[in-house]
């Protein structure tokens, strides 16, 4: 599955998921906090409330036992009240040790002071020297002390407690609510929103669907202009946006094929119209110079006393039947150019050998020739006759664009791409702008004794090896010859 549609499709009920999770999660850990220091809170108050009522019951009990001693003050009455102190103390301790709130420890506080009050004075009546006073102090001390000062502070403590353990107990239930709503919340919410979610990505999806399918639908009206009857409809379906996809990709390869046949027969057609040109264009050549030799002959041969044909009229002859002999060399060339055969060769080798052919003629008509090229060999892959020929078609169309002298210049550049650029600039008159844009054309030519075929031969020379030739006039006068060879090789041998 595409990864972006995986995330657009996947992304968002994750997401979703994922913060369900977090608030579940969330709320259970809150939950179990709080239930903890609820439980932590609730030990303490009940322990306390035992204190409180511990420390009541044997607080009454020292009052009881102080009754009996005061009755009847024996050791053994008196053991019993130390024992209760002993108890009461212990109590106590707890108690302040399991103290939480300031109340708790204000009326714990307040017990305590009541309790060493209650003992200092018992204290000093169980030491009393007269019994008879001390019997009265203990009475007087076992009405007042014990309720006043300790069992009121006990009281008290109780209903501290009391009192917190129904705050505890309201705020406990309070929670349970708080706990049941975000329950019920994350429950409904989480199918709710899934619900949301899964709709909107159907929505999205169906609407990306339906554009396919208009896309689809457009694609095949187009293809009607070319095949009858392509019927689709748009829908938001994707088996059905699968199947139209599969009739118009049929429609595609029908369309395509038919064009293929199509372009076949326009190659052919071309080819034979290229035929028929050419046929035309021989016939032209053939005729023109036959038909000056026929006139003459005719004239001759019409004659009353039998004029015979003069010098002249044999130069004329003569020099139409060389140029009949040039044309069909010249297409005998064009018509049987063998297959290159390649070798490795320095280009400069082969453009000096080029220009020494034509040096003498240059020389007599005053053009100076400069070649510029690199000091390195420069190989390529060539038939190095045919290369020669295209060099020396260059060269002496140029020369024949300098009848009164001028500069012809080659130049040999190495791209950086490896590919050989040579450039043939002469400063002559610059092509014919009537010949220009079929320069390369077997028969375009504008001199009287021209083939129009040196140019023609040299691009398909050229092309036939992987190049390109381009002309063009330069800007300060004259015209421009670019060969352009693919990737330069090891030059192995420079002469052929
Ligand atoms: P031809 O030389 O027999 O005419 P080409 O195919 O070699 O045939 O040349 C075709 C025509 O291109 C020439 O007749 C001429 O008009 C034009 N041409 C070629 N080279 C040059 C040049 N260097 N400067 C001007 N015109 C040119």
């Amino acid at each position: 599955v595409n990864h972006r549609v995986f995330i657009q499709v996947a992304g968002p009920p994750l997401a979703f998921g994922l913060i369900l999770l977090g608030a579940c999660l969330a709320g259970a850990w809150y939950i179990n906090q709080l239930q903890r220091n609820l439980a932590r809170v609730l030990t303490h108050n009940v322990a306390n409330l035992q204190a409180a009522q511990e420390l009541e019951i044997s607080v009454r009990q020292l009052r009881f036992h102080t009754f009996l001693y005061a009755l009847d003050p024996r050791l053994a009455r008196r053991e019993a009240i130390d024992a209760d102190q002993e108890n009461f103390e212990r109590t106590l301790q707890r108690a302040k040790e399991s103290a939480q709130s300031r109340e708790q420890v204000a009326s714990l506080d307040a017990i305590d002071a009541g309790y060493h009050q209650y003992h200092h004075d018992l204290a000093q009546l169980l030491t009393a020297r007269s019994s008879a006073d001390a019997l009265a102090g203990l009475r007087n001390l076992e009405d007042s002390h014990p309720i006043r000062h300790v069992v009121d502070p006990c009281h008290e403590l109780l209903r501290n407690n009391e009192l917190k353990m129904e705050e505890i107990s309201t705020q406990s239930e309070r929670l349970g609510q708080h706990a049941l709503v975000a329950m019920l919340a994350l429950g409904l919410g989480g199918p709710l929103g899934g619900l949301i979610l899964g709709y909107g990505i159907a929505r999205g999806l169906s609407r990306s669907i339906y554009q396919l399918s208009v896309r689809v639908q457009d694609m095949a009206q187009r293809l009607d202009q070319d095949v009858a009857s392509v019927r689709i409809t748009a829908s938001g379906d994707i088996q059905h946006v699968d199947k139209q996809l599969e009739y118009v990709v049929k429609r595609v390869e029908e369309v395509a094929e038919r064009l293929q046949s199509q372009q076949r027969e326009m190659l052919r057609a071309e080819q034979l119209s290229a035929v028929g040109q050419l046929a035309a264009s021989v016939a032209h050549e053939i005729r023109n110079p036959l038909t000056g030799v026929k006139l003459l002959v005719e004239a001759a041969m019409r004659s009353p006393n039998g004029r015979p044909l003069v010098a002249e009229d044999f130069q004329v002859i003569h020099r139409e039947l060389a140029r009949l002999e040039r044309t069909v060399q010249g297409l005998l060339d064009f018509a049987k150019l063998p297959a290159p055969n390649r070798i490795a060769c320095d280009i400069r080798g082969l453009i000096t050998e080029a220009v020494d052919l034509v040096r003498a003629r240059a020389d007599q008509q005053q053009v100076a020739i400069k070649v510029r090229s690199p000091e390195e060999p420069v190989g390529v892959m060539v038939d190095c006759d045919q290369f020669r020929t295209v060099f020396v078609n260059l060269f002496l169309n140029a020369l024949d664009a300098l009848p009164d002298g001028g500069s012809l210049e080659i130049d040999v550049q190495v791209s950086a791409h490896e590919d050989v650029r040579i450039a043939v600039s002469d400063s002559g008159a610059g092509i014919p702008p009537a010949i220009a844009d079929r320069l390369f054309t077997p028969f375009a030519s504008t001199k009287p004794s021209g083939t129009g075929l040196g140019l023609s031969l040299s691009r398909r020379i050229i092309e036939e090896h992987g190049g390109r030739i381009t002309a063009a006039n330069r800007a300060g006068g004259g015209a421009s010859f670019i060969i352009q060879l693919p990737s330069r090789c090891e030059a192995v041998g420079t002469m052929s």
